[in-house]
């Protein structure tokens, strides 16, 4: 069962599942409350008003930047052709081996590895972002056969080849924001 609704004039979904928790998220400006069935998703609101009001001001902000924002045009070749080299250079670079590589549309993550089967999933709208983004979402994920959690280890990585990619979150969902209104423009 879904419904729409408002809390603090962000639009929230509902959704009742049968999880042990309730919980919040909040995507692009919009929440997704997902609780065991009988919860009152109000109470789970106003647990995490603070978090909330901090997201949606993340948010606000990254909306009115992406205005100012430049998509990248490239052909779907290149785009990939790019992508494919990027990962072989960055794989070569760390001394891990890549099985395969793949595009898809997908709705909330830039990228996607599977370390086990050392495959690697870019977002197909990856193909709009500036070279130094998309450079770093490739090494982001081309990273994670080399480490695959989120740790110091990872970031420290991560920080030796792009210095400020503290300030790249922030970027990517601007951006995401510029490549929806891009996407609604029917291009
Ligand atoms: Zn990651």
């Amino acid at each position: 069962m879904e419904m729409k609704m408002e809390f603090n004039g962000i639009e929230y979904e509902v959704s009742y599942r049968r999880v042990r928790y309730a919980r919040v998220e909040l995507k692009t400006g919009k929440l997704f409350l997902v609780l065991p069935p009988g919860n009152d998703p109000q109470a789970l609101l106003e647990k995490h008003k603070n978090w909330i009001s901090k997201k949606k001001k993340f948010f606000e902000e990254c909306r009115s930047d992406s205005a100012g924002k430049q998509i990248s045009i490239r052909t779907e070749a290149e785009f990939r052709g790019l992508v494919l080299s990027l990962v072989s250079r960055f794989a070569l670079e760390l001394g891990v081996t890549v099985n395969k590589v793949s595009f898809r549309k997908m709705k909330t993550k830039w990228g996607a590895c599977f370390p086990a089967k050392r495959n690697i999933t870019f977002n197909s709208t990856v193909r709009y972002l500036p070279d130094r983004l998309l450079e770093y979402i490739v090494f982001h994920e081309v990273a994670h056969l080399w480490e695959r959690n989120h740790n110091r280890r990872f970031w420290n990585l991560i920080a030796e080849k792009f210095n400020d990619y503290r300030g790249f979150k922030k970027e990517l969902a601007s951006y995401l924001f510029r490549i929806r209104e891009h996407d609604a423009e029917g291009k």
